[in-house]
């Protein structure tokens, strides 16, 4: 079965072709990143108007990359939410536009749904139960996947997203949005413990997680530094503010795993790109006999391939979207999510 997948739930725009059976046949994508730079973070408008601009092409691009015709597609999978509303609503209706055309099924996929499943894309066999750590631009949640569609929220991000704050804290080093790479790259030629930063709720009896007060330190420190723009200041303080994140995330997932007895991790989501966070992740679980799924490096952002394969590992979960209409769900919740 092959499934054209759509995502535009923020500044990119995907496009991707995924068979069930041989895996993915093509993908394009565009990144509004260039665009949204000038204001330091994404402009909904400007959002929506560039993925008009862009969808058709990459379509047309991804078909004739994957030597694919219109009336190869057995399904559309296109993001139903949650994101920016506009913006979801130009992959939406280009996704019911041609299930409409081709009398094809159209399936709305939640969007982090489509991250958790980006490990598939590397070509892992997903088994079932599973932790899910999932840590995003807009998301850091600890879920329980005991069969597929079942999410159960352990924990989550009582503010700020871990990606949120990485993305600040590359913005007050003077780095551009998005700043994860940026941080990850100064962190690793930082000296670790040259600056302690707080390390939140790393003792606090559940899984939920906060970043706005360490975000808070990463600026105090900032502001008492002697020479703030030395490339080895902002190279410690990167590790500082790394070094607190991975040990956070790391001894928080821990938890879920050894309270659920759980043998299985997946990390997905643009922050499970961080090389330290991933290293982090890999030594913990080793030690307890936990297996860890990871997307390729290149589809932990947004993408349609992720889309697509959401969709196909398991449609018989997934309602199709009725021909009388579609809808849009900006502020989806991944728990209970059907
Ligand atoms: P959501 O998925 O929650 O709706 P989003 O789609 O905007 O949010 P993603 O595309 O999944 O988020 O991820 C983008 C985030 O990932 C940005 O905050 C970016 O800084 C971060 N990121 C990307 N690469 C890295 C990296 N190597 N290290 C740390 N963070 C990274
Ligand atoms: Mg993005
Ligand atoms: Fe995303």
């Amino acid at each position: 079965m092959i499934i054209l997948g759509i995502e535009s739930s923020c500044d990119e725009t995907g496009v991707a072709l995924y068979d069930s059976e041989k895996g993915l046949l093509g993908a394009a994508l565009h990144s509004q990143i260039d665009m949204h730079k000038l204001y330091g973070g994404v402009v909904p408008e400007l959002a929506s108007r560039d993925h008009i601009r862009r969808i058709i092409p990459l379509l047309d691009q991804v078909l004739s990359e994957a030597n694919i015709s219109k009336k190869d597609i057995d399904a559309v999978a296109v993001t139903e939410g949650p994101g920016l509303a506009g913006a979801l609503l130009v992959g939406t209706s280009v996704g019911y536009a041609i299930g409409l055309a081709l009398n094809i099924p159209v399936i709305g996929v939640h969007h982090m749904e489509g991250h958790l499943y980006s490990c598939l894309l590397a070509g892992e066999d997903l088994k079932f139960p599973f932790i899910a750590l999932l840590v995003s631009g807009g998301h850091t949640q600890i879920m329980k996947v005991a069969s597929p569609g079942k999410y159960e929220l352990l924990g989550e991000t009582l503010d700020d997203a871990v990606g949120e704050a990485f993305d600040k804290t590359a913005q007050a080093l003077g780095e551009c949005y998005p700043g994860g790479p940026a941080v990850s790259r100064f962190a690793e030629q930082g000296t670790p413990g040259a600056i302690n930063l707080p390390r939140p709720l790393l003792h606090a009896d559940n899984l939920d997680f906060s970043f706005s007060g360490l975000k808070t330190a990463v600026m105090n420190t900032i502001r008492l530094a002697e020479d703030p723009s030395a490339q080895s200041f902002k190279n410690d303080l990167a590790r500082a503010f790394v070094d607190s994140v991975t040990e956070v995330l790391v001894k928080k997932t821990v938890k879920a795993l050894k309270k659920t007895g759980y043998k299985s991790l997946v990390v997905a989501g643009g922050v499970s790109a961080n090389k330290q966070l991933r290293e982090g992740l890999i030594k913990a679980c080793k030690k307890i006999g936990v297996k860890v799924y990871f997307p390729p490096l290149a589809l932990c952002t947004d993408n349609g391939a992720m889309i697509a394969a959401a969709a196909a590992s398991h449609l018989q979960n997934i309602k199709t979207l009725p021909k009388e209409g579609f809808s849009i769900k900006p502020k989806w919740q991944l728990e209970g999510f059907q």
